[in-house]
């Protein structure tokens, strides 16, 4: 008999309650228990195509009818296998990679990609699937060994424990390579430990990836700012290869009044709550002070993760975008969760002005209307302001969470690197630099994007690295 196709009943992943979710850092989604994950395996109709479909929509090609196959046969470990062949992390980008916009947005039940047509139903929720076979993989204790070459003799250092170096070291360390991991901040984890709020991403599973690595042979040196306490051409004199994962910097808007008293990049509030407690303090030593309004400027994740700190700081709070919903790089339904968390979001709003009072402290922020237009160089329809539609959002402290910019810290004193107009990292379709040795990926090189397209940069960058470490070791 014909498998009967369930469209609709997608089960949602369970979570607490706007009410108490504002309450507490802690991780608000809780995951899929065993029933809830076998009965939404058994939603997925193992497509044969599915290399066009879910499989192309993931940016790092995990093998997604393969892997719930394994749940429907209830071989979690064998589904972890299967996951990590691609996707070192399946915890991870189980809970933060925005499947909608990926794999689920390329799900048959939602969308016929290969018609190009929408269809009646609701994707097979694979992130919260994958998410499932991580956790029971990390907190069931099984150990899934992982295969490890010959040692090869070379040497790799790897600038930034963000998921670019870290998904590198991993592969390197694999292929046989002797690496070391060097970090400007006293923990690994990138964006992903100082950037994303423990609601969402719980650091314990971070640390647990790591021990993995560190399992597998790699070393770790924190508090290393290279191009500070050593430079980057010591290291590339040093080591066989390098490769450079430095992430991207942060933005600022230029506008008048953006360093008044109350102004905050994203970054630093961010990291004062995610790296440094700030939310009990005084007991750990870093204060933050949003007053009792804050304004957000952006609407990418980074807005909504300043919303989603603020918010559970007890800080009423606008996000400030002058787009529309549609079009934020952020996944849609954390759109949904900050607003049933209580976040009023200006849509088409664009800021002008940050006010302050005679303190130079900040009183609110002055923005202007926009409506959309023709598109732009982006392909995205351009908002034009409104004639007249000046108003004031009246708060005490404003956070720009906006654009990417390059951070070129590491790499200050290697005039011979060349970069792209962006200051971006420049590299060929081998991640190869054109400094001899020097590879690059992530953010540093594509200015800022997921973190799953960090993970594959890194891995596909691991094996340009090894394949040029190994002609050396042929020749
Ligand atoms: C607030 C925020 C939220 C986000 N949320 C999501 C999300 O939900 N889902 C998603 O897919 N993507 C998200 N992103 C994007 C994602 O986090 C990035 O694309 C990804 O982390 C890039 O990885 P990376 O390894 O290239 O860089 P990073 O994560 O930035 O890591 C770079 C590392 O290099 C270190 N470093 C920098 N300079 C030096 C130096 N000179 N010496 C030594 N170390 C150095 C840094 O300290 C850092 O640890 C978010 C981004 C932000 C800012
Ligand atoms: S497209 Fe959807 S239904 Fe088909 S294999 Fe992928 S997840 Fe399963």
């Amino acid at each position: 008999m014909a498998k009967k196709i369930r469209y609709e009943d997608r089960n949602p992943e369970p979570m607490l309650t706007p009410q108490e979710r504002v309450k507490t850092f802690r991780e608000y989604a809780h995951g899929f228990s065993v029933s809830l994950a076998l009965d939404e395996a058994s939603r997925c109709l193992f497509c044969k195509d599915a290399e066009q479909r879910c499989i192309k929509g993931c940016p790092i090609g995990v093998d997604v009818p393969g892997f719930i196959k394994k749940i429907v046969e209830g071989d979690l470990i064998g589904a972890y296998k299967r996951i990590v062949e691609s996707d070192p992390f399946p915890s991870i980008c189980g809970r933060i990679c925005p499947q909608e916009r990926q794999c689920e947005g390329a799900c048959i039940l939602y969308y016929d990609t290969v018609r190009g047509k929408r269809n009646k139903g609701l994707p097979v929720s694979i992130g919260a699937l994958e998410k499932f076979v991580g956790d029971f993989v990390r907190i069931s204790g099984v150990r899934v060994e992982i295969e490890r070459n010959r040692p090869t003799g070379k040497r790799v250092a790897v600038v930034g424990a963000g998921p670019a170096g870290l998904s590198c070291a991993y592969d390197l360390s694999r292929f046989g390579h002797e690496v070391h991991v060097y970090e400007a901040l006293p923990k690994p984890g990138g964006v992903m430990s100082y950037g994303i709020p423990t609601a969402r991403l719980d650091r314990s599973l971070i640390d647990w990836e790591v021990k993995r690595l560190q399992e597998l042979g790699v070393k770790f040196f924190f508090g290393y700012v290279i191009g500070r306490t050593v430079s980057l051409r010591e290291l590339l004199r040093e080591y066989d290869a390098v490769f450079l994962g430095v992430g991207a910097g942060r933005g600022s808007l230029g506008i008048k009044g953006d360093n008044l008293k109350g102004v905050y990049s994203a970054i630093e509030v961010l990291m004062r709550v995610g790296l440094m407690n700030a939310n009990s303090f005084p007991q750990s030593g870093t204060p933050i002070n949003l007053g009792k309004r804050t304004a957000i400027i952006g609407g990418g994740f980074t807005a909504v993760d300043c919303a989603i700190t603020a918010l559970r700081l007890g800080v009423e709070t606008h996000v400030v975008y002058r787009r529309t919903r549609d079009t934020s790089s952020a996944r849609q339904e954390e759109w949904d969760h900050i607003e049933e968390e209580g976040a009023i979001i200006h849509w088409l709003t664009q800021p002008v002005e940050v006010l302050g009072d005679e303190q130079g402290q900040v009183i609110g922020l002055k923005c202007i209307r926009m409506e959309l237009g023709e598109p732009d160089e982006s392909g995205r329809p351009k908002p034009i302001p409104v004639k007249g539609s000046e108003h004031v959002i009246e708060c005490d402290s404003v956070i720009f969470a906006i654009g990417q910019k390059a951070n070129p810290i590491a790499y200050e004193d290697l005039p011979e690197l060349e970069l792209t107009r962006w200051g971006t990292v420049m590299v060929d379709e081998s991640f190869q630099t054109s400094v001899m040795g020097l590879f690059a990926g992530g953010d540093a090189v594509n200015g800022g994007d997921t973190v799953v397209r960090a993970l594959s940069e890194g891995r596909r960058a691991a094996s340009f690295i090894h394949k040029y470490l190994m002609k050396e070791v042929e020749s």
